[in-house]
């Protein structure tokens, strides 16, 4: 085996293969601190060295785990001491910001807020946004699908892909590199790989669709007393500023009372509500937006569909307030906390919120239940805190979320993924028959299971 990173490093470079304690120096992931594991680091800067990876481990009969920004919830990323990582972190560059056709020319290891960043001083904006910004990596993001705070507006990942360039399992090139709206000459092979999470080849480029730039910007955090004012709150924004709603994130009372706890966050409003919803409108009429959005909120306000709001008056103000839906460090100890993604119709919302409930008090008397969610998505977190350190936590919990979804036709993921963590779970929304063409899939591509191998499916 040293001959194959003998050979890896003939390739590449001694500076792009990493080994020994630089592997272990690392943490598995954002979310897991312990040492990664993997016989090498592999970190190729173009896409032919990428496909001379892949070549090379494929017919070596070698497992290769790719790595984005490791901010994944499902541990689609972890590895094995037996494994080679391949890590895009050194195909991070923003090739192209084109003005004219409105489009992103981006490799797949560039960090999602870097991006955003060029974009915003080309004169545009990339309608992806999550909490992971920091670190995640446009790959990663397709790879997975990734939803976040805007998709109300924009759709999710896969709608702003115009083109993809792929790596297949044995090294082969799959370059898609289209740049327009329109094509439909034949298969649209990018949708392959995207939301496959790294089974069927390596995301290395792609051309993503940007919007203009808003040039106003209206924020509001408002209190419900009643869930059914949820929906309420949600058509009558649709129905009068919809075009331009960007954000409606929901928040359960006991989530905002944790996260603005002493030592966190300070609250902006009472904290004794029940609901929280923060929604956001992204404009390009100046003159008239601001003064649209405050009679919005007032018609809503004498509607009796919010009983309180609170409107940030400044950038920071606005910040302070996103903070408490992006940042809950207050609710991730003590471990262990599971976090939770789930999908199901917001009319049912509810009913399931309070089955889960009834159930972890039933099975983990002891445990916190913290909900928040894009509910104009139809998406729900959930952060479940075990307060035991009891082997059989996770799995009671896990079937507490899981089970009542059934009753709902929910989804057990929304926009995290299936990984490893959910894999059982995988058959409660998928049939056998979607399971089926997904293995087909997988042994079409990727035959001598090279690639993520055990991740979404067996
Ligand atoms: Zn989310």
């Amino acid at each position: 085996m040293n001959d194959l990173i003998a050979q890896l490093t003939e390739k590449l470079g001694a500076g792009a293969v990493v080994t020994g304690t630089d592997v272990s120096a690392r943490a598995t992931s954002y979310w897991d601190p312990s040492p990664m594991a993997a016989k090498a680091i592999v970190r190729p800067s173009t896409t032919e060295e990428v496909s001379a990876v892949l070549k090379l481990c494929n017919e070596r009969g070698q497992k290769v785990i790719t790595h984005g920004g490791l901010t994944g919830c499902v541990q689609g990323t972890d590895s094995g001491n037996g494994d080679i990582v391949l890590s895009m972190e050194r195909m991070a560059t923003v090739e192209d910001i084109d003005s004219v056709s409105h489009t992103l020319t981006v490799q797949a290891g560039a960090v999602l807020e870097t991006v955003q960043n060029a974009v915003r001083e080309g004169g545009m904006f990339l309608p992806l946004d999550l909490g992971a910004r920091g670190s995640c990596t446009i790959g990663g993001n397709l790879a997975t699908n990734a939803g976040g705070v805007n998709v109300i507006r924009y759709g999710m990942a896969r709608a702003l892909v115009l083109g993809l360039e792929a790596v297949l399992p044995d090294g082969t090139i799959l370059s898609s590199m289209n740049k327009m709206l329109k094509n439909n000459a034949g298969f649209d092979l990018k949708q392959l790989f995207i939301g496959t999470e790294g089974t069927l080849g390596v995301i290395t480029r792609a051309v993503l669709e940007l919007a203009p730039q808003s040039t106003t910007k209206n924020t509001c955090l408002a209190a419900l007393s009643d869930f059914s004012d949820v929906p309420k709150l949600l058509n009558h924004l649709k129905g009068t500023v919809g075009a331009s709603l960007s954000a409606f994130e929901a928040m359960w009372g006991d989530y905002i009372r944790a996260v603005t706890e002493p030592g966190f966050h300070s609250a902006p409003m009472d904290r004794s509500h029940p609901y929280y919803i923060l929604f956001e409108c992204d404009g390009s009429d100046p003159g008239r937006d601001n003064d649209r959005f405050l009679e919005v909120v007032e018609q809503a306000f004498e509607e009796g569909i919010i009983v309180d709001a609170v409107l940030p008056k400044s950038e920071a103000e606005r910040q302070a307030v996103w903070a408490i839906r992006d940042d809950f460090e207050a609710v991730l100890a003590p471990k262990p906390v599971f976090l939770y993604d789930v999908s199901l119709p917001i009319t049912s919302m509810e009913a399931y919120v309070a089955d889960v409930r009834a159930l972890l008090v039933e099975r983990l008397p002891q445990s916190d239940l913290y909900v928040l969610g894009h509910v104009g998505d139809g998406n729900l977190h959930f952060f479940v805190r075990a307060n035991t350190e009891s082997g059989d936590a996770r799995d009671l919990s896990d079937r507490s979320v899981y089970e009542p979804l059934v009753r709902y036709e929910g989804s057990v993921s929304a926009e995290h993924g299936i990984g490893f963590e959910k894999k059982q779970w995988l058959a409660q929304s998928r049939s056998a028959a979607e399971i089926a063409v997904m293995r087909q899939l997988k042994a079409t591509l990727d035959p001598k299971r090279t690639l993520n191998p055990g991740v979404v499916i067996d």
